[in-house]
């Protein structure tokens, strides 16, 4: 027996812990403790404990599929790409839709976004940052200059109050909250600010219960109360900012008197009060928030309301402060690094950019020219296009990505995706979306191949090669190369290995530019900006200034504003979505893990005491949830630790899909949906 461990980066949430897989005769068979990881420290949460479960699960994909009368028929590579270019070469550029994908490597999604511009010339490409941070990406670009988290994980620890807002930490990014733990055992205030007491809740000194959708109004109201007794920093505003006077005139207002803010958010004053109090004076706050502020139709709102309070208090270009706007996805920032969004090349070289679109054309070198210089349709709004426009999307090209669970309105992106004429997946196994396809492609899952990808922190870290794919399954970069060559243009996409793609991604993307394997191999590998091969890497952003050109960070006034779709007499509950600790999003891995599987096997809403009782609903019962996009059957969990009022599921289920219910209404800028808040209604199962 021959066996070996080789460490790799966990390929579930934006946090970045590294593991050893364990190969056995050339096979994943367990995962071990990587003790030299900076950033969990042999510690893992239990999907990267099982996090080879999956691998070698029967139903991977291993050959291509092409639908022949309804079914899938097994299919050589040769002929896939045959007719994948034949179908491709034969419709216009803007009639053609690519979506990328926040699981797979850096290196895979730099190649499709080249294959997107170059190959298809289309602009419409996008990936799942439209559902999840596309908020964060524009609300931090507009205050601070620059869209990611500003700080690093393992700064948290140093914080003397860390405040969460609208995100579930110790379940969603489990190893970060390791380090709010820390921060807490050195004598940090630690603020939880949810409609859920989740177990982040439980660990906090201070947890306050509201309403989804007040999350402007609460930060309104605690900017009010620390400038209403002076503990605004005063110095950081005049140095290090601008336009606090046009955010003063707002947050003062008696519309967000901490009274006002209690009617609106459901939080007792006096918990307000405290909030703020430590929030301003601890010396290094950090706010740490993921979906529950930026899945709203004011998503870049509340983002801008976060950069706010922080530019206010002087907690930003520090250790221990700073906006932690934590990704979710393992890859969602490389993804978004790469270009892998209708607006910009790698690192957010901006496709309008008349310089940067010279530059890529140039440095691809196709004959042909690449896209045109303007900006494409959000994934979003990809999908309103098939359904409102018919006959503008024809065919869409998606890698390793599954919007038939991933998406609001189920009903509707199913309607979209039926309405194209063509649509190639690209897969580890058959998801929902990939039963859709007229080509299925096999891919290789993170176990199978070497590449990169980059943490929510922004550190850039290796994926290492533990075994062979499956049966014919190819790499995702590769399987672009050799397509894009049978379209003519094998000359661009001359890689050997991926260490030749990030090479390339290297020369193009300056904040990648000092970036090799050589030195991303070493455990703590690089946070990015890192320009140069001489630069150590940046992990804490914004210290002496912003990224702005001036400098200057700017603050945003913000008035609140409901969500699109409120309670009334026929919807009177708020339904609001999120994640477990045992399953990740449309579950295509965590559901093929025997071991994730059995603690979680299916999907519930929770239901508060008082409402079950007024409706007659007894825990464990399967009821009837409805919202004006569709209703499913679901068993209810009765709990005292979700608001009176408010309802919540977990969406990874297919089989109770928590996004047949959910509401596409889209924030104008970022077009990211209100998965956070809309209407609901529950109804009894009457016995026949
Ligand atoms: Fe993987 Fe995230 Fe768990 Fe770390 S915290 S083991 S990255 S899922």
């Amino acid at each position: 027996m021959e066996m070996k461990y080789v460490p790799t980066t966990c390929p579930y949430c934006g946090t970045g812990c590294t593991f050893n897989l364990v190969v056995v005769d050339g096979k994943v068979t367990g995962v071990a403790p990587y003790q030299r990881s900076p950033v969990n420290e042999g510690k893992l949460c239990p999907k990267g404990v099982y996090a080879h479960e999956f691998v070698n699960r029967e139903d991977r994909l291993t050959t291509p599929l092409i639908k022949k009368d309804g079914k899938f028929v097994e299919a050589s590579w040769d002929e896939a790409y045959d007719l994948i270019a034949q179908k491709l070469k034969s419709y216009k550029a803007d009639e053609m839709a690519v979506l990328a994908s926040a699981r797979t490597s850096n290196e895979d999604n730099y190649a499709i976004m080249k294959f997107a511009r170059g190959v298809l010339k289309t602009r419409h490409i996008d990936h799942c940052a439209r559902l999840c941070h596309a908020s964060t990406v524009a609300g931090l670009a507009a205050t601070f200059g620059s869209g990611a988290m500003t700080n690093s994980i393992g700064d948290i620890a140093q914080s003397k109050c860390v405040f969460i807002i609208g995100s579930n930490t110790f379940e969603q990014h489990p190893l970060i909250g390791r380090r709010v733990m820390q921060a807490k055992k050195n004598g940090a205030k630690i603020i939880y600010a949810d409609p859920r007491l989740t177990p982040t809740g439980k660990q906090a000194d201070l947890y306050m219960q509201f309403r989804s959708g007040s999350d402007v109004a609460i930060l309104n109201g605690l900017m009010q109360e620390i400038i209403r007794n002076g503990w605004e920093d005063k110095e950081f505003i005049a140095n290090r900012t601008k336009d606090f006077e046009a955010l003063k005139a707002v947050v003062m207002k008696p519309d967000y008197s901490l009274e006002n803010v209690s009617k609106i958010s459901g939080i007792p004053v006096d918990q307000l009060k405290t909030a703020a109090e430590w929030i301003a004076k601890s010396g290094a706050t950090a706010i740490l928030y993921s979906m529950g502020i930026t899945q709203h139709t004011v998503g870049v709102d509340n983002v801008k309301s976060v950069a706010n309070i922080q530019m206010l208090c002087g907690n930003l270009g520090k250790p221990g402060a700073g906006v932690n706007a934590l990704r979710g996805q393992n890859n969602v920032q490389g993804a978004c690094d790469m270009g892998a969004l209708p607006v910009v090349f790698t690192g957010y070289q901006k496709v309008i950019d008349e310089a940067a679109h010279k530059k890529f054309s140039d440095a691809w070198g196709f004959p042909d020219g690449i896209c045109e210089p303007k900006n494409g349709y959000e994934v979003t709004t990809m999908m309103d296009v098939l359904t409102e426009k018919p006959g503008e999307l024809k065919a869409m090209y998606i890698m390793g990505e599954n919007p038939m669970l991933s998406d609001p309105d189920l009903t509707h992106v199913e309607h979209a995706i039926k309405s194209l004429e063509f649509l190639v997946v690209q897969d580890i196994f058959l998801t929902e979306t990939a039963q859709l396809a007229d080509v299925v492609l096999p891919a290789t899952c993170y176990a199978e191949k070497d590449g990169t990808q980059t943490s929510t922190e922004r550190r850039v870290q290796m994926w290492r090669k533990a075994q062979d794919p499956p049966g014919q399954a190819k790499l995702d970069w590769q399987i672009l190369a050799e397509l894009s060559a049978k379209m003519g243009y094998a000359g661009q996409f001359p890689w050997q290995s991926a260490e030749d793609v990030f090479n390339e991604i290297a020369k193009v993307t300056p904040s990648y530019g000092g970036m090799n394997y050589e030195r991303l191999r070493k455990p703590e590998a690089l946070h990015w900006p890192c320009p140069t091969t001489e630069h150590a890497g940046t992990p804490i952003l914004h210290i002496g200034k912003f990224s702005h050109p001036d400098g200057l960070g700017v603050f945003f006034p913000i008035e609140f504003k409901y969500p699109a779709e409120v309670p009334d007499a026929e919807y009177p509950y708020i339904f609001t979505t999120g994640r477990t600790l045992f399953h990740w999003h449309t579950g295509s891995m965590t559901r093929r893990s025997a071991s994730l599987e059995s603690e979680v096997p299916t999907g519930w809403i929770e239901i508060n005491t008082e409402d079950a009782h007024d409706l007659g609903v007894a825990d464990g019962e399967m009821v009837v949830a409805k919202t004006r996009r569709g209703e499913i059957k679901v068993p209810a969990r009765v709990t005292e630790e979700i608001m009176k009022g408010v309802m919540f599921m977990p969406f990874h289920f297919a089989e109770c899909a928590a996004n047949v219910l959910t509401n596409n209404a889209l924030d104008p800028i970022a077009k990211i949906p209100e998965f956070k808040a809309c209407a609901i209604k529950i109804e009894k199962i009457q016995e026949a």
